[in-house]
């Protein structure tokens, strides 16, 4: 049975997919070294006109539950791989993440059809990661033989929400990711909690033995920064550094937070 309540935003979804009327957001992550855009991470936005603003947490689980998530991921990976030469051609030269649905993973050929449409416009494999949360549906052969697959191509690979889900230390050590993002519920009381703390830290050493880079979701604050850098952490998102942007406000955005890096290493010379 699906609610009336979920019809209703299924129908007004179907349409604003079909009409054009979703956009993509970006939100950059840097490096907790030197400040640098290491890549921007596409998030899908839909405003509807009655109903206002709806959360891809809502609506992204209706497309896969409805035959309608392969459209989704077509058209926004398409829609940022094109923002990408745009960025490109401005002289903006930066890396994509991509949050795709684990029932992709069961298409045997979506690898295959991703790398297709690098190919066809133009942008290198390695310069796109894909972000995997759990709920992969696929046993775990199959599933290290699509991901092998993708690794094969160049496209890089992140275990996205680390630590509040289904994830395994044995899925962690089996398949072949490239980077790992701490969930942002780790990060909220890192600064005030030791065992928060411990555990962030305790993530981050084990992802860098295991040959993951790391990322911090959902940095808020100043102190999170500092902490997590700290700690070892390689990259940071967030509000902090940035909320998610229209595609033409990057540029501005990378000016504004040089400054702003700038301000906080002077502050704090050790952050050097
Ligand atoms: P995610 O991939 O883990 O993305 C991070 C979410 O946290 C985003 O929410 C982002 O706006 C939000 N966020 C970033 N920094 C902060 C912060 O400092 N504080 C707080 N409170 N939140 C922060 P958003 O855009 O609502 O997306 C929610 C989830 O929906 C994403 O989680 C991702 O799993 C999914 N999603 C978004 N876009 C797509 C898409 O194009 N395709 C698919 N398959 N899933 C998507
Ligand atoms: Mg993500
Ligand atoms: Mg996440
Ligand atoms: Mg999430």
């Amino acid at each position: 049975m699906i609610a009336q309540s979920d019809l209703g935003l299924l129908d007004g979804f179907e349409r604003a997919l079909i009409n054009g009327r979703l956009r993509m957001v970006y939100q950059p992550k840097v490096s907790l070294t030197d400040g640098r855009l290491r890549r921007v991470e596409a998030l899908v936005r839909w405003d509807d006109p009655k109903l206002g603003a709806i959360s891809p947490s809502k609506f992204v689980p209706l497309a896969e539950e409805h035959g309608l998530i392969d459209q989704l991921t077509n058209w926004g990976l398409r829609t940022t791989l094109r923002q990408w030469l745009k960025w490109q051609e401005q002289g903006l030269d930066t890396c994509l993440a991509f949050n795709i649905s684990a029932l992709s993973l069961d298409h045997l050929d979506f690898p295959d059809l991703v790398e297709r449409m690098c190919r066809a416009l133009n942008v290198p494999t390695d310069r796109l990661v894909l972000e995997l949360t759990e709920g992969a549906t696929q046993p775990l052969v199959k599933l290290m033989d699509t991901l092998t697959r993708f690794r094969i191509k160049g496209i890089g690979l992140a275990i996205d929400d680390f630590g509040v889900g289904y994830s395994t230390l044995m899925q962690l050590r089996q398949l072949p990711f490239t980077e790992l993002k701490i969930d942002r519920f780790f990060i909220e009381d890192a600064p005030s909690s030791k065992d928060s703390a411990l555990i962030v830290k305790s993530i981050i050493d084990l992802a860098h033995g295991l040959g993951l880079t790391v990322t911090a979701e959902g940095v808020e604050t100043v102190e999170q920064l500092r902490l997590l850098r700290d700690l070892g952490c390689d990259t940071a998102q967030g509000f902090f550094v940035a909320r998610p942007l229209e595609a033409d406000a990057l540029q501005d955005w990378r000016v504004e937070w040089r400054e702003r890096w700038e301000t906080l290493v002077d502050e704090e010379p050790e952050l050097l």
